[in-house]
């Protein structure tokens, strides 16, 4: 069921501190209800104006952005982070009646994106150089942090709040102007977040909201005023994205996709690890890219965990993510649903045990929602496509292995290395996965282990293209580029030209 178009509105770009209309001649993308199907508006498309608009805004707050002092950036950011606050809930309403997920889950994103706006308030520390006092001869060296200029963003759609704030915070604390092409599924939120700092006192152009596609996106990266790109998405778009940005000669952050492991050792508390499996397998209906899609059983553990996970998948509260006893919600379009079931089929084909089925769950009152239930698979084996593929769904493999260096093994051959959990009561055995595992966030007995803000976010292999992690220092590191500066003041007559390599005296 879809309402008429009539009665949907078309959201606009926002450029320069106003909503800027969608042109007459500009394409637009559905944006629906996931949980019930409905086409709840229409997000522009960016047309090559757009780009433009949108990049010169940014270009023209530059100047003056760059030289506010950072105390003065951090105070804007101060009042931003009163506002998200303040507009808490209505932000998470939006994200739930845009991506799906439930309302709980959707605030619990506001806060992980508040936390990164909380650690760019320390700007003046954060910009903090070093310096030498008299390295010889009476020169001085000390090294600045400038910004880069104007900076974009690429979003995916499932943290429409949080994953825009792992970067802009960071990027106009450090003094660049920001423009933001969020994903074209769930578009209203960046529009809020715009609002919400213009309210805090952020000058017009500082933060820009570009909706749009691949044609936006290819717009940002063939701009020559674009200076730098993070990117967070998918592991195909990461890499073209990675690599037109450094053909370009641009700096670039490009984050994809993801299959994280969680080890179940033999001596771990079953308990914990079913609980913690079924929150980060079926959370989010399995779509964020730290949710656990694999579950390693190590030994004799294996059948009291499928037992287990069976039970509580089956339970699982599933429907429409404002209703407060949902647990998960839908996932985000018809075509998603169809994908992810499609790979369920394909388990089932290539020999895998099939122990819960959530195709073709119907959710009363919902029946045109983009639902899937909780899947489980046993006996999972390498080369089997539900394995090696990120599916993104609420879709949870079992792979049986004797030890833990078969364990390791198995992790480590994977494409992917986002993050991957080991749930064990031993000392040793935590030590020996954390220094030997190969992927870029690791979790002992924590499931998903998203760092804080102040530690970084990345992944490894490829769930990574480029060199820096999101956030904290290397987020501070990114959007900033360093300047070693040498400075003597002669107080004596010209002593005449040296030609030797200058050397401490
Ligand atoms: P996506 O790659 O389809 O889209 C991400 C962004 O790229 C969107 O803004 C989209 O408009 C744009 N885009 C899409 N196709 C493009 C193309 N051909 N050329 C240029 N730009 C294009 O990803 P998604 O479906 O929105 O998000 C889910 C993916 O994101 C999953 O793979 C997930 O693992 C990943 N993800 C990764 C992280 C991480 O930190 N590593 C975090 C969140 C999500």
């Amino acid at each position: 069921m879809s309402s008429s178009a009539a009665t949907v509105t078309t959201l606009g770009h926002y450029i320069g501190g106003a909503v800027r209309k969608p042109s007459a001649e500009a394409n637009t993308g559905d944006v629906f209800n996931p949980a019930t199907g409905a086409v709840t508006g229409k997000v522009a498309l960016a047309t090559q104006a757009d780009v433009d608009a949108a990049v010169a805004a940014a270009k023209a707050a530059f100047p003056a952005w760059s030289c506010t002092a950072p105390l003065r950036r951090a105070r804007i950011l101060m009042k931003f982070r009163e506002l998200l606050e303040a507009h808490r809930d209505e932000l998470a309403a939006i994200i739930t009646s845009e991506h799906g997920k439930v309302f709980s889950d959707a605030s619990g994103e506001v806060t992980r994106g508040i936390e990164v706006v909380e650690f760019a308030m320390n700007a003046p520390h954060l910009l903090t150089g070093s310096h030498s006092d008299n390295i010889g001869g009476g020169i001085d060296n000390w090294n600045l942090r400038q910004p880069l200029g104007v900076v974009a963003g690429i979003t995916p759609f499932n943290f429409p709040v949080m994953v825009p704030m792992w970067m802009f915070p960071v990027a106009l604390a450090c003094g660049n102007t920001f423009v933001l092409k969020p994903s074209e599924r769930d578009p209203s939120a960046s529009l809020l977040v715009a609002e919400l700092l213009k309210r805090a006192g952020l000058p017009d152009g500082v933060f820009n909201v570009l909706q749009g596609d691949k044609f936006a996106v290819d717009g940002l990266l063939a701009h020559p005023d674009v200076q730098a790109l993070s990117f967070v998405g998918s592991t195909p778009i990461a890499e073209y994205l990675y690599a037109e940005a450094s053909r370009r000669g641009k700096r670039v952050q490009a984050l994809g996709g993801a299959k994280n492991h969680m080890v179940v050792m033999p001596d771990a508390d079953l308990d914990q690890a079913v609980d913690a499996l079924v929150g980060a397998a079926y959370g989010s209906a399995g779509e964020r890219c730290m949710a656990i899609s694999v579950a390693v059983a190590v030994g004799d553990v294996a059948d009291t965990l499928v037992a287990g996970l069976a039970e509580k998948a089956r339970r699982l509260v599933i429907g429409n993510g404002m209703e407060s006893r949902a647990e998960m919600g839908p996932l985000i379009t018809a075509a998603h649903k169809a994908k992810v079931e499609r790979y369920i089929e394909k388990g089932i084909a290539e020999g895998a045990e099939l122990v819960v089925d959530g195709r073709g769950l119907k959710v009363p009152g919902h029946e045109n929602g983009f639902f899937t239930g909780g899947t489980l698979f046993d006996k999972v084996r390498p080369g089997m496509t539900i394995y090696e593929e990120e599916i993104f769904g609420p879709v949870l493999s079992i792979v049986r292995v004797p030890d833990l260096a078969t364990a390791l093994e198995l992790v480590n051959a994977h494409e992917f290395g986002n993050g991957a959990a080991c749930f064990t009561r031993d000392g040793a055995t935590a030590r020996e996965f954390s220094r030997r595992v190969q992927a870029g966030m690791v979790g002992i007995n924590v499931p998903i282990p998203v760092p804080m803000a102040w530690h970084s976010f990345g992944g490894w292999k490829r769930s990574l293209f480029g060199d820096t992690h999101a956030y904290g220092e290397e987020g501070v590191r990114f959007y900033t580029r360093y300047k070693s500066i040498m400075q003597r003041w002669p107080d004596s007559a010209s002593k005449g030209p040296e030609f030797v390599m200058p050397t401490a005296q």
